[in-house]
């Protein structure tokens, strides 16, 4: 076939616009280029090779349809890493004979509570100097995957807002591409689906699982100090994400250098991207961030309150948030307006509302009996969801009024560990902070139990 002539491209385009969504046409065909590479074969040619699969992915049946409706022929379609991107394939090209990959990969299991929180995008980060690389590469990279800053590598403090831009970059992709392979897991993940995995002698499974994501993402890599089986295995699945192509975004608590026992191989890898570190942020900056959550709770609060809380919240954005929290929350059990007064009163000092006589027993009655539950239920392993959200409100509620330990709290709920424990109450903390219901189901067990 003839090379294409502009008014061909001109109709393979417009048959493409009537195949597929607007947004999908005009981010990846506006600028779609096929190249006359031999008899009636075509190349695409590509940036790099996650693009080259995802392209390809979207547009070879398209493009087939388009050219056998319009001239009656379908054509060969090379989708190829363009030279001039500086882009050299790795030795081993996936499309070799290597078998597909099996289909359905048995699920490792996750932790529980893992959810892609949908507040934790682009538009709702707050930019300030402190962040300002950080987001600047995270930006880049949700654009432009797997070209620019491989790995990605966010290091900052707890709570400084690496969670955050790590989910806003899948987010941001999977908006761009809907069907790329976005994997985002904790480090915590990985290790335990990788001790799983020896133990039930699933390791081809697990690799394949990592290995066939286009965008891996794993959060609080610093998890790994310590675990050399675990960094062994990660190594690996670093390597051959690597070449493949595809793109890799790590958090941790510190820099690379400073993970514990990392190796030096690990550590090479990690630094051969871009190393983007958050810092704390500065008093302005806190001040917007607050703007911005009040705005989205849609409260009304004023700057003097957001003023005085960014003041004495310094270091963790967590923490500011937490700080506004209590402050909207007490507020509205004592039916006060937010001003500064209350702010003061409730930040000051740490309240301790409950009367000192409260026991864990009495706070079970009552949250066995708002639920219509047996206290016996808040003691048993039955897990049904309304009785393991019942027991896990209990939990919060007697560590909050009864400030009992973790381990003793454990053996007024049949026993449970500490972990439980924790695991319940950062549950519950959770939840407080995006589900109304529950946020009311709490504040009047609170007005109960103070009641009392
Ligand atoms: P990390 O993972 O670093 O411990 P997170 O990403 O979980 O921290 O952030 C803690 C909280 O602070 C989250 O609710 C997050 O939305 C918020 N946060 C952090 N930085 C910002 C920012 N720049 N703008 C808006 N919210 C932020
Ligand atoms: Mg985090």
């Amino acid at each position: 076939m003839m090379p294409l002539t502009a008014q061909d491209k001109e109709k393979i385009l417009s048959f493409l616009e009537s195949r597929l969504e607007p947004k999908v046409y005009d981010t990846w065909c506006r600028s779609l280029e096929l190249e006359p590479a031999g008899d009636n074969v075509y190349r695409v040619p590509t940036a790099n090779p996650f693009y080259r699969d995802w392209l390809e992915k979207l547009l070879r049946k398209p493009l087939e349809d388009a050219f056998s409706n319009l001239f009656g022929q379908t054509p060969d379609l090379v989708f190829q890493v363009h030279a001039s991107t500086g882009y050299s394939e790795p030795p081993a090209p996936r499309a070799a004979a290597a078998p597909p990959p099996p289909a359905a990969v048995e699920p490792m299991p996750v932790s529980p509570d893992f959810v892609y929180n949908p507040n934790y995008t682009f538009d709702n980060f707050i930019e300030g100097p402190s962040n300002r690389m950080a987001l600047a590469a995270a930006t880049a990279v949700s654009e432009n995957p797997a070209t620019l800053y491989n790995p990605l590598f966010i290091h900052g403090g707890v709570g400084l807002g690496k969670t955050h831009l790590l989910q806003a970059i899948c987010h941001e992709i999977l908006k761009r591409m809907p069907a790329a392979k976005v994997l985002y897991l904790s480090c915590e993940d990985f290790v335990n689906g990788y001790i799983y995995a020896i133990q039930k002698r699933t390791l081809e499974a697990f690799r394949t699982r990592y290995r066939n994501a286009d965008v891996l993402v794993v959060d609080d890599i610093h998890f790994l100090a310590d675990k050399e089986g675990s960094q062994e295995e990660f190594f690996h699945t670093f390597n051959a994400l690597h070449m493949a192509g595809r793109q890799m975004i790590l958090s941790s608590d510190q820099p690379a250098g400073d993970i514990r026992s990392l190796t030096q191989q690990l550590l090479s890898r990690f630094r051969s991207g871009f190393e983007a570190r958050i810092m704390s942020p500065a008093y302005e900056t806190r001040l917007a961030i607050l703007r911005e959550k009040a705005d989205a709770r849609r409260v009304e609060v004023n700057q003097e309150v957001l003023g005085y809380i960014a003041s004495i919240v310094e270091t963790n954005i967590r923490e500011l948030e937490g700080a506004l929290t209590k402050v909207l929350g007490y507020a509205a059990l004592a039916k006060r307006p937010v001003d500064l007064q209350l702010a003061q009163e409730v930040l000051r000092e740490t309240p301790a509302p409950a009367p000192a006589s409260l026991s864990i027993a009495e706070i079970q009655q009552v949250v066995a009996r708002y639920f219509h539950k047996k206290v016996s239920d808040l003691h048993s392993r039955r897990w049904t969801k309304s009785t393991s959200q019942a027991r896990q409100i209990c939990i919060y509620l007697c560590r909050k009024f009864t400030g009992t330990s973790l381990e003793e709290l454990g053996s007024h709920f049949g026993g449970k560990d500490h972990t439980t424990m924790l695991y319940s109450i950062r549950k519950v903390e959770k939840l407080l902070g995006k589900n109304a219901s529950i946020r009311s189901d709490v504040e009047r067990l609170i007005r109960e139990i103070t009641g009392k």
